[in-house]
């Protein structure tokens, strides 16, 4: 067990190196005081050099960049983005753990009674909702059966292709034949003037929830409150994997940089989003966790239509939204739609969308003209 944590973990540093967006405004040098703030340098921080914290939770890395006034209320604010993190896991989303509410809600699927759910999850589902009804099913939060036969971001993350299981048709048959998001119901007890009733999941028969196209731009939207919430941290960067969260503004006013990884050379970047304030960024592509056998490469978005990694003449596709949950959900379900369907779900959000296509051209949309700058 210990083997495989400290695996975990070098395996996630490494796909944190390799994941759709980077932080490319890493400030100076090492003697600006940099790593985890614990190392007593105190005296060489500027204040215009941020503190540096790298963690891990749901999954993959996470890098905060702060600046605060302090080393202490960098450190403080830190460990506080930490607890949200781990919180929202093991208390609400993951359904590996027994611990959190998707796993209880699991369990009740096929229950006459249901599952009576939180204001917060009764909230993320509905939008997970609307986002599957308007991505015409693209975007599925209920692929939990389909999401474990394949069990890609484990195999990507720990054990590499050897001795990888293909799903044979029937098994995905069989999987498949329990999902689908217009067979999840959701039913709110009649509310008052102050409140809404509450409401009540009933997941049919072997129909198992899957948030991982969402957990982590649900982590930012949360975290993007938290900041809004104080006033000690004036400027932050926090990457989750794919998806970044920018919060206010630089001591010395220049503006955000956030990398799109090059799918084609994941050592470089293809191009620059420059922003100012608060984003958030979320990139979903076929090179972040996959595994590759004989040449094919299973990659863990899945086409809730075949149950099977989906085929898209997209490589990545990156969605700029004030929002965290819909930015990571339309990231998702953009690359699964591709470019055009993928642009006009997009702009129904108000989002800007960037695709990285299978021949290398890249797509814009419109808006995002004004953020992007291509590095060649
Ligand atoms: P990442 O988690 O690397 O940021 P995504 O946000 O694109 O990538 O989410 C991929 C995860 O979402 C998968 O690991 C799986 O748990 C889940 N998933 C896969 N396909 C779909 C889909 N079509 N709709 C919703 N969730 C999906
Ligand atoms: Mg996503």
């Amino acid at each position: 067990m210990k083997h495989f944590f400290w695996t975990m973990i070098y395996t996630l540093l490494a796909l944190a190196l390799c994941c759709g967006c980077s932080i490319q405004d890493r400030p100076g040098n090492a003697d600006g005081g940099q790593g985890d703030g614990a190392d007593g340098q105190q005296n060489v921080q500027s204040a215009d050099t941020p503190w540096q914290y790298v963690d891990t939770a749901m999954g993959t890395v996470v890098q905060q960049t702060v600046y605060a006034p302090d080393q202490e209320t960098a450190q403080a604010f830190s460990a506080q983005a930490m607890e949200l993190l781990w919180g929202l896991e093991q208390k609400e989303i993951s359904w590996r753990l027994d611990t959190s509410e998707v796993y209880r809600a699991n369990v009740t699927s096929g229950s006459e009674g249901g599952f009576l759910l939180s204001e917060e999850l009764a909230g993320l589902l509905e939008s997970g909702l609307e986002l599957s009804r308007r991505s015409e099913g693209a975007f599925d939060m209920t692929l939990g059966s389909v999401t474990r036969l394949w069990n890609i971001d484990e195999w990507a993350a720990e054990n590499g292709a050897e001795g990888f299981p293909i799903p044979s048709r029937e098994e995905l048959a069989g999987a498949l034949s329990v999902c689908g998001y217009e067979k999840l119901r959701l039913q709110r007890e009649a509310g008052d003037q102050e409140e809404k009733g509450q409401c009540r999941l009933f997941l049919p028969e072997g129909m198992q929830l899957d948030l991982g196209a969402i957990g982590k731009g649900l982590g930012l939207s949360e975290l993007t409150s938290m900041l809004e919430g104080q006033n000690a941290v004036t400027g932050a960067v926090i990457s989750l994997g794919g998806s970044i969260l920018t919060y206010g503004s630089k001591p010395d006013g220049s503006i955000w940089k956030v990398g799109i990884i090059d799918p084609f050379d994941k050592s470089s970047n293809i191009g620059i989003l420059s922003l100012e304030g608060q984003w958030c960024v979320s990139t979903s592509g076929d090179y972040e966790r996959y595994v590759e056998v004989d040449g094919v490469r299973y990659h863990h978005i899945l086409d809730p239509k075949t149950g099977t990694p989906a085929v898209s003449d997209v490589r990545g596709v990156t969605v700029l939204l004030k929002d965290g949950l819909l930015s990571d959900g339309l990231s998702t379900a953009c690359f699964i739609l591709g470019p055009e369907k993928g642009m006009a779900l997009a702009a129904e959000y108000g989002a800007e969308a960037l695709f990285i296509l299978s021949d290398g051209e890249v797509v814009l949309s419109e808006g995002m003209e004004q953020y992007y700058t291509a590095i060649r």
